[in-house]
């Protein structure tokens, strides 16, 4: 690992430090054989030392369900950790689409090269390409293994799992499982979980909250608890610690995440030293149900599968958007996504069909109910109506409403149930929600952050996605992760473990007990006027406006600043009620909102100083002609790996330059 130089402020934003890079994945063979290659020669650890060791796995969704169980089964004690009172209501379960797999079943000439390909063109060439061809190599594993643990894929007529299309490719590679694909999934790993529950390897700790990690000779050793019960403060410790503890749309305040997604974990981890990867690259996502009104808290995903069938416009003239949409004929339909993108259509990626929808709205052609908004270019508070149809009518009159129900009805029914609306009879509306993020803890090709002993899986970790992940990949990456990667080359590590026992008196674990306390101590004691939740729902508007669908220098800027003096007064008037020693969802939220506040600012940061625009992130000062991201490889062509350089101090940057080898850098292009 490469040390921090004390380079001179940049604008006094952020500091430069040394380039970083990954030195795990082997040099001098082809992509191919990388992985084969690295297995090899891991170092192993033999079953009977295994059981002298303990894993602590915080995360219980597909990537850390997984890991868990693929651990427990290899013969390590397994120390599991979720702050739900069920493994099995991880945030993973609310996964509907599909996972995408290079099985080739439709013959549409698919392959483990191209999977690779769409992924490192989706993600607009700035993921790890290692790493990817590593996920396409294992996703064929995964359905094998899902299906041996009897997840129903739905299958065709005769008996063969069926696949269907997500956005940024032109084959059919995503397995499905109706509308409830995540829900199977994890209901998968939950039962691999429980196996080894009842065997003894895994020991499960529901509604224990991580607040900090130990870390002793530099070395991750474990992780301080909060039950959220009782309010016990409990120290844990083992010979590794692996965070798959999802990701942190939520900072955003309204999201497709569940309310109780966040980014304490790897937020505490950031402060003791794992870098963080892109923080600001965030998935928008093109399908989800409006927002109707400000009292609002959570925003709902309509499944991208529903563009395979859907079809989305908006009218051509404005004067037509108030109309039913029934009575628009089809000449004065735009069908904006199938004219811009023709070879691709209304499968293009969600950071380019979320933009078009932007794009549309911002030209008055949106449709639905007018909402208030500031106008950036103007300053003025304006009413616009954002939202775009999804349209099934073609569909049910091409494959007939039942057709269309058996693929999709859970869908439409949750649809109806929300807005009130028939999907079948009027065109769904839809518009772009902050849902996915690519950004996270930054992990080398074995998944171990900067700080040895403790790695990342899942979304937790900055990912294989670069700056735009396509659909379906989020579930192949967890479980690749998961079941695949963790479970091979963790042992490389543990090779030189057990380590020393920790005492309960170790000044490591007395440390880390002591800053969780103060801390619950100090949000206690503050009782401010202000609620929690107004202070995130103040940091979400802050963060959608100016680090969403579109960003500009001066508005980063403006946002850094306002962010700075919410968070000041967060720690000086926020109200949070009731004790530590009893049920406290205040207290819990006001600690995980207090970690948003800080990255908030660090998405802020890394977002300005990635002068281009690349997948998700869309920098207005650089695009092209036609309104399309105009990505600068020459300049930025890296990873920006962050390090936390103290409160109040500006982050350092830390370079991973990005080699392309197997794959040859372009403009992304889906016309
Ligand atoms: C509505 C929706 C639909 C989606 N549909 C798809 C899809 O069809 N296909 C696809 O590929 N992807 C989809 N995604 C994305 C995908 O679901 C997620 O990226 C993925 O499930 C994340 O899995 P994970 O295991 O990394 O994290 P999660 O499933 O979020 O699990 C996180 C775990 O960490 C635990 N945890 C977190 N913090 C702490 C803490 N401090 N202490 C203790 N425990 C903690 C939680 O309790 C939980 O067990 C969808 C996402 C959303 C929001």
């Amino acid at each position: 690992m490469t040390q921090t130089q004390t380079a001179p402020a940049t604008d006094g934003y952020w500091r430069v430090g040394d380039e970083i890079a990954d030195t795990k994945a082997p040099k001098g063979v082809p992509v191919q054989e990388k992985w084969s290659e690295h297995k090899a020669h891991v170092r192993l650890v033999n079953p009977a030392n295994r059981r002298k060791m303990t894993i602590i796995v915080v995360g219980t969704g597909l990537a850390g369900g997984a890991a868990a169980a693929t651990l427990g089964e290899a013969g390590y004690n397994v120390q599991n950790f979720c702050y739900q009172d069920s493994p099995r209501r991880a945030h993973s379960i609310a996964a509907q689409g599909g996972i995408n797999a290079a099985k080739n079943y439709k013959n549409d000439n698919d392959s483990t090269f191209r999977l690779f390909y769409d992924t490192v063109k989706g993600g607009d060439y700035r993921a790890r390409e290692t790493n990817v061809y590593r996920l396409a190599e294992v996703s064929a594993n995964i359905i094998d293994q899902c299906v041996a643990q009897g997840v129903p894929f739905a299958r065709e007529y005769g008996g063969l799992l069926d696949n269907r299309s997500f956005g940024g490719v032109q084959v059919q590679r995503t397995f499905y499982a109706r509308g409830q694909t995540g829900q199977q999934l994890l209901i998968g790993a939950y039962q691999s979980l429980e196996r080894q529950v009842a065997a003894g390897t895994v020991t499960m700790h529901t509604r224990h909250e991580m607040l900090e990690v130990i870390i002793k000779d530099g070395k991750a050793r474990g992780i301080v608890t909060r039950n959220m019960v009782t309010g016990a403060i409990e120290a844990w410790t083992g010979d590794a610690v692996v965070l798959a503890t999802g990701g942190y749309g939520n900072v955003f305040f309204l999201s497709t995440n569940a309310m109780g997604c966040n980014n304490t974990a790897a937020w505490r981890a950031h402060r003791k030293g794992a870098y963080f990867g892109n923080p600001c690259y965030t998935q928008i996502h093109p399908t989800c149900i409006p927002v109707h009104g400000t009292s609002q808290s959570k925003l709902t995903l309509m499944s991208e599968s529903l563009r395979n069938d859907g079809r989305i416009w908006v009218p051509k003239r404005a004067e037509d958007c108030p109309k039913d949409p029934r009575q628009i004929p089809e000449e004065d339909r735009d069908y904006y996504l199938e004219r811009i993108y023709p070879a691709f259509g209304n499968l293009v990626p969600r950071d380019i069909a979320s933009r078009q929808a932007k794009n549309v709205c911002d030209e008055g052609r949106g449709v639905g109910p007018k909402i208030e908004e500031v106008d950036h270019h103007t300053g003025q508070v304006v009413q616009r109506a954002r939202g775009v149809y999804l349209d099934f009518a073609e569909a049910i009159g091409r494959l007939g409403k039942n057709a269309v129900e058996a693929k999709y009805g859970n869908l439409f029914d949750m649809y109806a149930q929300i807005t009130g609306e028939n999907p079948y009879e009027t065109p769904m509306r839809i518009y772009p929600a902050v849902h996915y993020t690519m950004g996270g803890i930054w992990v080398d090709y074995d998944l171990m952050t900067t700080i040895p002993g403790l790695y990342a899986a899942g979304e937790a970790n900055f990912s294989d996605h670069g700056a735009n992940r396509l659909g379906a990949s989020a579930l192949m990456q967890g479980l690749a992760d998961g079941y695949w990667v963790l479970p091979n080359t963790i042992n490389d590590y543990l090779a030189d473990a057990p380590f020393p026992k920790l005492a309960a008196d170790d000044p490591s674990v007395v440390e880390a007990l002591d800053s969780v306390k103060a801390r619950i101590d100090r949000l206690l004691s503050i009782d401010g006027t202000r609620t929690v939740d107004s202070f995130h729902k103040a940091l979400g508007v802050l963060m959608w406006e100016y680090c969403g669908m579109e960003r500009t220098e001066e508005g980063l800027k403006y946002a850094i600043g306002e962010i700075r003096k919410l968070r000041d007064e967060f720690w000086s008037n926020v109200k949070v009620t009731g004790v530590n020693e009893d049920f406290n969802q205040t207290l819990e939220r006001a600690g995980r909102v207090a970690d948003f506040l800080e990255l908030g600012e660090l998405m802020c940061v890394d977002a300005l100083h990635r002068r281009e625009s690349c997948g998700g992130h869309f920098r207005a000062e650089s695009q092209t002609e036609d309104g399309e991201a105009l990505r600068h490889d020459d300049e930025f062509l890296y990873v920006a790996a962050w390090e936390f350089a103290g409160t109040g101090q500006p982050p350092v940057l830390h370079r991973e330059r990005l080699v392309y080898e197997a794959i040859e850098l372009k403009q992304r292009s889906y016309k």
